[in-house]
C-alpha cells in the first residue's frame, strides 16, 4: 500500500469536492505572505484521502474485528456502552480546574470508582491517579519506599520471581532498589527456599502477581506473605490482570500491602498503541497516608480534594489520572455488578482451560495443571521440524487471528500465552482451536508454508530486532 505522501500530486486539493479537478495555484495570496520553501506535505484530492485513510483503518487489527487471545493483555471486548457514557458532554467538557462545587459528580464517580476497586481487592484506600500498570507500579513502589524511610529503615532490595512481566524489575530499579530475581521451582511457582536465601533486613519488599505469568495460582501464598513480613517487607501484587480472581479473592487476604490494577485489562478500557490507559494503586491502612495527591474525601454527601497529606509521596500525574477511562471503567463494573464481575472470572478461566485441554494434545504444555485465566504452550513438539512460536503466530495472521502472546514469560522456551477472556463465544474458540490444530499439521506436511507466513498481510515478515534497535520513524525529510 503506497503512503500518502507517494499518492501526492502537485496541484490536487480536498477543496474541489464536487469535481475532480486540480486546483489553479495562482491564488490572490499576496506574495509578502507567500511560503519562501513549500510545507512537506501531500496534495491529494478529498475523495482519495478519504480512501486512503478508510483503507488503512480497516487493515487495523483490534478486539472488535478479530479473536484476539493476547497472554497477560486481557484483550476483552469493550462494551460500547463505556464509550457511550464517557462521551456524555458533561464528562468531556469538564475542566479539571473547575471549583468542587461544579464536579460533584465527576468526584463521586472517582470516590465510588475507589470503593469498587477496595471491595475487590480487599485493599482500603485506592488512588485512580496512575496512568498505566507501569506507572502504578512505580508508585507503589514509591509508597513502599517512603514507608521504610519514614520508620527510619533505608532498606536497598526488591526480591522479584523470574515469571514476573519486565515491568516489575524497571520499576523497582527506578526507584533505587538492588532487584534480586529468584528462579521459579519446577511446578512454576516461588521458589520458597530460594526466597528464604535472598530475604534479609534490607529487603524492601517482594513484588508478585497471583496468579502468576504462567496463569498458576502461587498456593503458598500465605507461607510466602508470612515469610516477608516476619522480615521486615512488604508485599506488593501486580494485579494488572484480575480476570481470574474477581469475587473468588482478594489479594488483601493473600497478604499483599500495596497492588495495582489496570482498568484497560481487567475494566474493560480500551488498549493498545499506547493508551490512554489507567493504573490505580491500592493499598493497606498502614499506607494510605502515602497515597498521592489529591485525595478524594466524601463528608456529608459533598465530595472534596484534599491536598495536604504531610506523607504522601506528591503528584505522580497532572490533576487526578485518566478521568474518562475511568469513567469507562465505573460504567462496566456498575453494570456487571459483584455477581457479573464474578462471573467475568469464572467465564474466563473455562475459556481458558477449555482451549488448554484441547490443544494439550498437539502442543507441548509447559504445566499440566489447571490454568487460571491463561495459560502457557510451547512451540517445543513443533521444533524438530524447524518450526518456532513466531512461524506459528504468523500463520496465525494469515488465519484470521490476532496471534497469542509468544516469547513470554521468558522462563518457558519458545513460549505461546494465550488468554481468551470471557467475552468470546465457544464458536470462537474452536475456530482459534482448528486452526491450531491445523498449524499443528502444517507444521509436519509443509512447514515452509509456515516458515513464509504470513502471506496476507502488507508487509510480511519484518526485522522486529532492528525495528526496535534501530527505528527509523520518517518517511521523508
Ligand atoms: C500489562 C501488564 C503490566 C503493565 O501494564 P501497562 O499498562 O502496560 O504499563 C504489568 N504487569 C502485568 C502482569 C501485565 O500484564
Amino acid at each position: 500500500m503506497k503512503l500518502i505522501f507517494e499518492k501526492s500530486k502537485p496541484g490536487l486539493t480536498c477543496l474541489n469536492i464536487y469535481i475532480y479537478k486540480y486546483k489553479n495555484t495562482d491564488a490572490s495570496i499576496p506574495a509578502n505572505l507567500k511560503r519562501k520553501k513549500l510545507a512537506n506535505l501531500p496534495e491529494i484530492a478529498e475523495i482519495d484521502l478519504i480512501r486512503h485513510y478508510i483503507g488503512l483503518s480497516k487493515k487495523n487489527i483490534g478486539v472488535d474485528n478479530q479473536f484476539y487471545p493476547l497472554g497477560s493483555c486481557t484483550m476483552k471486548y469493550n462494551p460500547k456502552i463505556n464509550e457511550e457514557m464517557a462521551s456524555l458532554e458533561g464528562f468531556t467538557s469538564l475542566h479539571p480546574l473547575c471549583p468542587e462545587n461544579f464536579t460533584q459528580g465527576a468526584l463521586q464517580i472517582m470516590y465510588e470508582t475507589e470503593k469498587m476497586l477496595s471491595a475487590i481487592t480487599g485493599m482500603d484506600s485506592f488512588s485512580l491517579h496512575p496512568a498505566a500498570g507501569a506507572h502504578g507500579e512505580i508508585t507503589g513502589i514509591m509508597i513502599i519506599k517512603a514507608y521504610h524511610l519514614k520508620k527510619g529503615n533505608k532498606k536497598t532490595k526488591i526480591i522479584i520471581p523470574d515469571s514476573a512481566h519486565g515491568t516489575n524489575p524497571s520499576s523497582a530499579a527506578l526507584c533505587g532498589y538492588n532487584v534480586i530475581t529468584i528462579k521459579s521451582n519446577p511446578d512454576g511457582c516461588v521458589d520458597i527456599k530460594a526466597l528464604k536465601e535472598v530475604l534479609d533486613e534490607n529487603t524492601a519488599g517482594l513484588m508478585m502477581t497471583n496468579p502468576n505469568t504462567l496463569g498458576l495460582f502461587e498456593k503458598n501464598i500465605l507461607e510466602i506473605s508470612k515469610i516477608v513480613h516476619d522480615a521486615g517487607g512488604l508485599l506488593y501484587y501486580d494485579g494488572a490482570n484480575l480476570n481470574a480472581i474477581m469475587g473468588k479473592c482478594k489479594p488483601a487476604d493473600m497478604g499483599f500491602d500495596v497492588m495495582h490494577v489496570n482498568l484497560h485489562k481487567t475494566f474493560s478500557t480500551p488498549h493498545g498503541c499506547g493508551g490512554p490507559g489507567s493504573g490505580p494503586v491500592g493499598v493497606k491502612k498502614q499506607l494510605a497516608d502515602f497515597l498521592p495527591v489529591p485525595t478524594i474525601i466524601k463528608k456529608d454527601n459533598n465530595y472534596s480534594l484534599c491536598f495536604n497529606n504531610k506523607d504522601s509521596i506528591g503528584k505522580i500525574i497532572s490533576f487526578y489520572g485518566n478521568f474518562l477511562i475511568i469513567v469507562r471503567a465505573y460504567v462496566y463494573m456498575k453494570l456487571l455488578g459483584k455477581n457479573g464481575l464474578k462471573e467475568v472470572s469464572e467465564i474466563a478461566v473455562l475459556n481458558a482451560n477449555y482451549i488448554k485441554e484441547k490443544l494439550k494434545k498437539y502442543y507441548h504444555l509447559a504445566h499440566d495443571k489447571t490454568c487460571m485465566h491463561e495459560f502457557v504452550l510451547s512451540s517445543k513438539k513443533q521444533n524438530e521440524f524447524g518450526i518456532h512460536a513466531m512461524d506459528i503466530a504468523k500463520c496465525l495472521i494469515d488465519m484470521g487471528f490476532h496471534p497469542p502472546t509468544v516469547y513470554f514469560p521468558l522462563i518457558v522456551d519458545e513460549a505461546i500465552m494465550i488468554e481468551p477472556t470471557e467475552t468470546e463465544s465457544k464458536e470462537t474458540l474452536d475456530k482459534f482451536i482448528d486452526a491450531m490444530i491445523k498449524i499443528s499439521e502444517l507444521a509436519k506436511e509443509n512447514p515452509d508454508k509456515l516458515h513464509n507466513a504470513p502471506i496476507t498481510t502488507p508487509v510480511q515478515r519484518l526485522d522486529e530486532v532492528k525495528a526496535a534497535r534501530q527505528p527509523i520513524l520518517k518517511f521523508c525529510d
